[in-house]
């Protein structure tokens, strides 16, 4: 349960982000949804009996103003879930510079700033990371280059800061979902040859919906938690063991 703690949620007025804050809500957080969507946020936030805060993750200064106005009006920091993110399907040989840039932007960049924003605030009250990573950060998701390194770095960084913060009491680690029914994916998964692929390529031979990830992400933010960290864990219906 996470009653008496407060956690921010970057990209949470949607899907994935969505249904943690639901979950967290549930299990008595304090939340704040952070989006760069001013127009559906507010509306999920004041559904879901949680605050929404505009914020762009890609943009380290705006992150920390987020991050201290929260612990500011709240007087602590316990939990930052680092799930903004953006999609992109393109291969290495027709990708643009700008595409890669601006994916791991948000993707890369975004959990960097989420979490180095958080860390003193974490520290404090040994409080926790946990980041949104997939399947395609540890395997190389077809068609996918920039999303795949941006995902795969995550994963890396979870272990990099879990190792340094340790001795602090700040758990850090990350969630890897399969395919999820969200906004992100609603156009990929009305491709029925995609959706085929799923199917074929997914042992449990469907797509999750959100609220089979929100579980364990809230799961790792617990007490519950309290010996895990540097942690990559697939919900992923079974991908990465075929
Ligand atoms: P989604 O449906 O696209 O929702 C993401 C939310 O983040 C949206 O509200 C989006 O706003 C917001 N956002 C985008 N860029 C942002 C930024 N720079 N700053 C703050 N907020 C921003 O995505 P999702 O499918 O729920 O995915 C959530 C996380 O899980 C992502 O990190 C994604 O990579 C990961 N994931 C998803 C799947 C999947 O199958 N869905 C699988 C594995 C991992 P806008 O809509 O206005 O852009």
């Amino acid at each position: 349960m996470l009653e008496d703690t407060v956690a921010i949620i970057t990209g949470g007025a949607v899907g994935i982000g969505r249904a943690t804050a639901a979950e967290f809500v549930e299990q008595g957080a304090d939340v704040v949804i952070a989006d760069i969507d001013d127009e559906t946020g507010p509306q999920v936030a004041s559904e879901l009996g949680c605050e929404f805060r505009t914020c762009d993750v890609s943009d380290y200064d705006t992150v920390e103003t987020l991050v201290d106005g929260v612990v500011e009006d709240r007087g602590r920091l316990d939990v930052i879930v680092n799930n903004a993110g953006i999609g992109s399907e393109t291969s290495l040989g027709d990708m643009s510079l700008e595409e890669w840039r601006s994916v791991i932007s948000v993707n890369l960049d975004g959990v960097m700033h989420g979490s180095k924003a958080a860390l003193p605030h974490l520290i404090e009250v040994e409080g926790c990371i946990v980041n949104i990573e997939s399947i395609y950060g540890l395997r190389g998701g077809r068609g996918a280059a920039a999303y795949s390194a941006s995902k795969g770095g995550v994963v890396n960084f979870t272990q990099q800061v879990a190792v340094d913060y340790a001795p602090e009491n700040v758990r850090v680690n990350g969630v890897c979902p399969g395919f999820v029914r969200t906004p992100m994916t609603q156009a990929l998964l009305e491709q029925g040859r995609f959706y085929e692929f799923i199917k074929r390529r997914t042992p449990m031979d469907r797509p999750a919906d959100p609220e089979e990830i929100a579980p364990l992400i809230a799961f790792l933010a617990s007490d519950a938690a309290s010996y895990i960290t540097g942690a990559n864990i697939p919900v992923d219906g079974g991908w990465t063991a075929f």
